[in-house]
């Protein structure tokens, strides 16, 4: 098996995948100085489709998980397709046109409103459409949300506080190309005021299974203060999805969407990352994506009892329906300890200790690089802790303790990460 990616998202699967019987050998690209316990590093990025198509073969690769996005949306599962020597490699991750649902917002909230699946009200404008754009931004009320319709590193939402503000910022995102090509089209969205939290389905097409639900922390500061970041801090479950509302969530928005996919003639087998606003016990969609989160990941695979393996093939043959697991009742809360000055400029190549001290909670390497006991940071995200736990008082305490554990110069973590939840 081929994992592709090199965050703590991967370091995650290749731990639960490297638990699997069925598993015969594990190679990671690229990997990190973590990945290397489960299986083999091999040096290829994870966009370099020839070079991964010459190791595929190589190695005798027999089955390829997709980690992060940009491969998916860059069409590497079609890449599989179209070469008659690797299409009989199953790719575990959705072929470019599914990836759009993630790849352009656009795309995603049209198929949303074709398929009556929840979601704010929404208009998009490109550069033909700017002055109807500014003139549909005075239809509507602040807070107001703006979004660049292509990838943009997580960076194209903007939330603006008034008309005025929404305008320029409409102007400098499509005119002067705020956020490069990504933003040539913008989706103008009614802001949701309500609690957020993300679904995970894996489907192989037709059958799905829901995946623990998780909540994520994005902002740098404590108490949700600052810039956006990749994500510092995961929990799962998230309290308030009880049954009631997951029920909802499935009945209004998880059977739509695999329909809706069917329908459109879509074939999509992977993960598929619904981000949800709760509003008044509502679930209406805030965004697809065609990946598993990070770092949701790493609360949620140590919470699935079963084999990943199992289900993947499940995914990869179409029967998905005859493979089963659970899910563990324990809490699982996730913090991400990062490098000093990140989302910003940050220095790598600092020696990190005292990692073998955590003995409670599991360690994901992300931007990590180094062997045994010589390890240094080389990303932002440098590494995920996460408790596992009974409740989620116990399982915050302990991944924030641990996290406290290890040690890099200019290391910073949240040590309030999950600690909000605890009033539902
Ligand atoms: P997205 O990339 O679409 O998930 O947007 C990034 C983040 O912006 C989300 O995780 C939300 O926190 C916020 N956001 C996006 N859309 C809305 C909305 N319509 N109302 C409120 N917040 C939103």
């Amino acid at each position: 098996m081929l994992i592709l990616g090199s965050g703590g998202r991967e370091s995650a699967f290749a731990w639960k995948l490297s638990q699997s019987k069925e598993l015969a050998k594990l190679y990671i690209a690229p990997g990190n100085a973590g990945t290397a316990q489960f299986g083999t590093n091999v040096n290829i990025k994870p966009t370099d489709f020839d070079a991964i198509a010459q190791f595929v073969k190589a190695s005798d690769i027999e089955i390829v998980l997709v980690g992060p996005e940009e491969p998916l949306v860059r069409g590497v599962h079609d890449y599989f397709l179209n070469h008659p020597d690797l299409s009989h490699v199953p790719v575990i991750g959705p072929q470019k046109a599914g990836a759009q649902l993630e790849g352009s917002k656009d795309f995603s909230k049209q198929f949303m409103a074709r398929h009556g699946i929840p979601t704010a009200a929404y208009r998009s404008f490109d550069r033909s459409s700017l002055d109807a754009g500014l003139a549909y931004l005075d239809t509507r009320q602040a807070p107001i949300v703006l979004k660049a319709d292509g990838l943009a590193a997580g960076k194209g939402v903007l939330i603006c506080q008034s008309i005025a503000e929404a305008k320029e910022e409409l102007q400098a995102m499509i005119a002067e190309a705020k956020f490069g090509e990504a933003s040539s089209t913008v989706v103008i969205e009614d802001f949701l005021d309500g609690i957020e939290l993300s679904v995970f389905v894996l489907t192989d097409g037709t059958n799905y299974k829901l995946l623990p639900s998780a909540k994520d922390y994005k902002r740098i500061g404590e108490g949700d203060t600052g810039l956006n970041t990749g994500g510092m801090g995961s929990v799962s479950p998230a309290p308030f999805a009880d049954q009631t509302f997951l029920d909802k969530v499935e009945n209004r928005i998880v059977l739509p969407t695999i329909e809706g996919l069917k329908k459109d003639g879509i074939p999509y087998k992977g993960f598929i990352f619904i981000g949800l606003m709760s509003v008044g016990g509502e679930p209406l969609v805030v965004e697809y994506n065609v990946r598993m989160g990070d770092p949701e990941t790493q609360s949620v695979m140590p919470r699935i009892e079963g084999d990943l393996l199992d289900l993947l093939q499940g995914v990869a043959n179409g029967d998905l329906d005859r493979r089963s697991f659970s899910v563990s009742g324990k809490t699982a809360a996730t913090v991400v300890i990062v490098s000093g000055g990140y989302p910003g400029e940050y220095e790598t190549g600092k020696t990190i200790s005292n990692i073998t001290s955590v003995k409670e909670s599991l360690v994901f390497h992300a931007g990590t690089t180094g062997e045994g006991e010589d390890i240094q940071t080389a990303g932002g995200r440098v590494m995920a802790v996460t408790a596992v736990k009974d409740t989620l008082f116990d399982a915050l305490q302990q991944s924030t303790a641990d996290a406290g554990r290890i040690y890099f110069e200019g290391k910073y973590f949240r040590r309030d990460i999950g600690f909000d939840l605890l009033n539902f």
